[in-house]
């Protein structure tokens, strides 16, 4: 056997159109051309077991959770729980007291910043960041530093895109208290090293938090194996529906910090002398909570431990090495992202043309691509670049899409510079 067949033996097995048949928008067109999708990283698209359980939710068993004595309220809350239980078993959580719903990662970010920030973070404090974070996880840390007078700290990131554990080493000392990183960037792809890194801020005494957006989509994620404190991620990415997301947090952390929001289900007693709590993790969901979201969640992960991850990654990684190898060839294209072992997420800028008319341009070749500063503002200064263009890839594209992106933008080389 020569080593390129033993390479692409020991590649597992995918089948991308049984994938793709999953998905019904993925046979639309787009401008009289086919859909090719890249901008999974901003919201990936959903297989039909997940409309169809939405739709299911809403067509036989919907009605509020928790409240109801009635046989549909108890169904629905039935499916809600389980859809909690899907997702401690997705992470490996100890248990479901562990899995707070939110309505994405952002929520969940504002929610430790001001739940956990304001009770345990005080003025001189430290916080350490990196470059390479989404303005969710900095703005939240930005408005505890007003209210607190913290400190923030910030861990630089290389031109190509890595993190140097060094760096942490150098941030992290003595005042800091958390230490808060994107698990994987969704500008460069890059894959940062959460276990080292939680290692380090144990060891000066810090809680750790993982911005998992992207993270969770890109490989199995266990929180105990990674030894974090606190995980986050947005349902949307993971192909399940909008206004669903979860922080996980350890349970003697979510014991010990006060509600973010008050109101219904989240109370034990209320009376105008005081109130009391709800149990985990009801503290921390106030309001009629996102049923049918969290039930499209629990939907997206059956779909998604449904499928062979490994070969999932591999399919995606050839994608990458595929679209960074052609991308590449094209003249006055300079790639931004380029950490050895990143995820398949591709940014890029062209000599004299804005990622905001690549992309308007693509469009027309029913190419979808984000374009701009990817809400990483800090980051684009980093990369001396105002804004990029970024192809992200899923478990559904394929190569021949690759060649789309390409043609597409050799066209728009020729319309634009
Ligand atoms: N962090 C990262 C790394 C992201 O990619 C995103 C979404 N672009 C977010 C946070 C915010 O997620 P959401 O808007 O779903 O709350």
């Amino acid at each position: 056997m020569t080593a390129a067949a033993r390479r692409l033996s020991s590649v597992p097995a995918f089948d991308v159109d049984a994938i793709r048949a999953d998905f019904p928008i993925l046979a639309r067109q787009v401008h009289g051309k086919p859909l090719v999708y890249l901008d999974s990283a901003a919201s990936a698209q959903k297989p039909r077991a997940v409309i169809e359980a939405i739709t299911r939710a809403y067509t036989d068993d919907y009605a509020n959770v928790h409240r109801g004595a009635y046989y549909l309220s108890e169904t629905s809350t039935v499916a809600y729980e389980a859809a909690r239980e899907k997702v401690r078993a997705f992470i490996n959580a100890s248990s479901t007291a562990e899995i707070v719903f939110t309505k994405g990662a952002t929520e969940a970010i504002n929610l430790i910043a001001a739940s956990y920030g304001r009770a345990f973070i005080k003025a001189g404090d430290e916080i350490v960041l990196t470059a390479l974070e989404h303005h969710s996880n900095i703005v939240p840390w930005d408005l505890l530093r007003t209210a607190t007078g913290c400190v923030i700290r910030v861990v630089p990131v290389a031109a190509d895109g890595t993190v140097a554990l060094s760096d942490f080493a150098a941030s992290i000392g003595p005042r800091t208290k958390l230490v808060a990183v994107a698990h994987v960037s969704n500008v460069l792809g890059t894959i940062l090293p959460i276990r080292a890194i939680a290692d380090l801020a144990h060891a000066a005494g810090a809680k750790i938090l993982i911005d998992g957006c992207q993270g969770i989509v890109h490989a199995p994620v266990d929180v105990r194996a990674l030894d974090c404190d606190f995980y986050a991620f947005s349902g949307h990415k993971l192909y399940g529906p909008t206004g669903i997301g979860v922080l996980w947090a350890r349970e003697a952390l979510l014991d010990a910090m006060p509600p973010y929001q008050g109101g219904g289900d989240m109370i034990e007693t209320v009376a105008f002398s005081g109130c009391t709590w709800a149990p985990l993790p009801a503290k921390f969901e106030a309001g009629t909570p996102p049923i049918v979201q969290a039930i499209g969640l629990g939907a997206a992960i059956d779909y998604v431990t449904a499928q062979d991850r490994d070969a999932v990654r591999a399919h995606e990684e050839r994608l990458l090495a595929y679209a960074t190898a052609q991308l590449g060839q094209i003249p006055g294209l300079r790639l931004i992202g380029t950490a050895p072992g990143k995820a398949a997420v591709q940014s890029f800028v062209m000599d004299g043309a804005h990622p905001h008319d690549i992309a308007t341009v693509l469009d027309r070749s029913g190419v979808c691509v984000r374009a701009g500063h990817h809400c990483a503002q800090p980051l684009m200064e980093v990369m001396g670049v105002p804004a990029t263009a970024r192809a992200s890839f899923a478990m559904y594209n394929t190569i021949t899409e690759v060649d789309a992106l390409v043609t597409a933008l050799i066209k728009a080389r020729e319309l634009l510079t």
